[in-house]
């Protein structure tokens, strides 16, 4: 750690244990680095009589510079002593940026309206990482224990659906579409199995291990009565070869996820994947493709391994108000029942 950078820390660190100490020496450094900016930012949000300070940093940053991590250190200091402007804040930026547990979890157990803040994190597909509003949570297949309600299975509208997609045919993928498009018309699968990310799934790298991986769950798909088709590259084409595996390979200098997504929104494929597919994610919220539609996708649609399918596919893992009831999705694929 560098001086200046210890020095931050510690002034980081006085913010929690000797909060006038830290202002104090924070109005004393006038450097323009983002790290000082977000530790004054940090400081001056949490209180009051230093707020329109950080209301001044935050006016006069450029605008490559208004990140979210700018606006959620105002937002942490703000929870602190006026939840209702920290919820319009929230309001403001939300659509903006991805947001996290980490960015909303403070809101909890507070006095707020939380029709907004549940209606946040399930328009953001937000899955929360603790149970923050009791200490119950639940498997829920369709029907949650505790209530009796029946969660539902959100679906992508068709207007949705044909944006998304434009969205892969307006890429370099175009050019394949048309052969691509043949086949699958022709074909009765119901399960795209990500090749490359079953392949590399043991250290980056292809092993016998892996190769062995593909072929279990590929037959575990037969079992439960699916039919996959597993999408891979050209180049895996030696390694698969000697399997009586349904495969359709990607051409050469395309990226083969464009295939599978392509593919699962084309014939409404389940995907078995753990990939997160960010760049393409990414690219369909650059093209005005909104962060509902792609989690409503996303939830009903990919299905994540490990040494099996994981899947319960029956309700979208997305915080739902259920006859008046929230129920709201964790990391670990319970639910918290808000049922008080
Ligand atoms: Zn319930």
């Amino acid at each position: 750690m560098n001086y200046k950078n210890k020095h931050y820390y510690e002034i980081n660190l006085l913010i929690q244990n000797d909060y006038d100490l830290a202002i104090q020496k924070l109005n004393n450094i006038d450097n323009d680095d983002i790290s000082l900016i977000i530790l004054k930012l940090k400081a001056y949000s949490k209180r009051e009589d230093h707020y329109n300070k950080a209301l001044t940093i935050l006016n006069n940053l450029p605008k490559n510079l208004l990140k979210k991590r700018i606006y959620i250190q105002i937002l942490k200091g703000l929870i602190e002593w006026d939840l209702d402007k920290a919820l319009q804040l929230l309001l403001n930026i939300y659509k903006k940026f991805d947001l996290t547990n980490d960015d909303i979890k403070d809101f909890f157990n507070k006095n707020i309206n939380y029709d907004l803040l549940f209606d946040i994190i399930s328009y953001k597909g937000i899955l929360l990482e603790t149970n923050n509003i009791n200490n119950y949570d639940y498997e829920i297949n369709d029907i949650c224990p505790k209530c009796g309600i029946k969660l539902i299975k959100k679906e992508l509208n068709n207007q949705s659906l044909n944006k998304m997609i434009n969205v892969i045919e307006s890429t370099k993928f175009n050019k394949y579409k048309k052969k691509y498009k043949l086949f699958l018309l022709n074909s009765d699968y119901n399960i795209i199995i990500d090749g490359a990310n079953i392949l590399y799934s043991y250290n980056g790298n292809i092993c016998n291990k892996s190769i062995k991986k593909l072929e279990n769950l590929y037959n575990e798909c037969i079992l439960m009565n699916l039919k996959p088709l597993i999408i891979a590259h050209k180049r895996h084409k030696k390694i698969l070869n000697k399997f009586k595996f349904d495969i359709y390979y990607t051409p050469y200098n395309i990226n083969d996820d464009l295939f599978i997504i392509y593919g699962s929104l084309l014939k409404n494929l389940m995907i078995l994947t753990n990939d997160k597919f960010r760049d393409h994610i990414y690219h369909f919220k650059n093209n005005n493709i909104l962060s509902i539609d792609l989690n409503i996708w996303k939830s009903n649609k990919i299905v994540n391994y490990n040494n099996k399918l994981l899947f319960s596919k029956n309700v979208s893992h997305i915080a739902q108000k259920n006859e008046n009831i929230w129920h709201l999705p964790l990391k670990n694929g319970k639910w918290i029942c808000c049922k008080d």
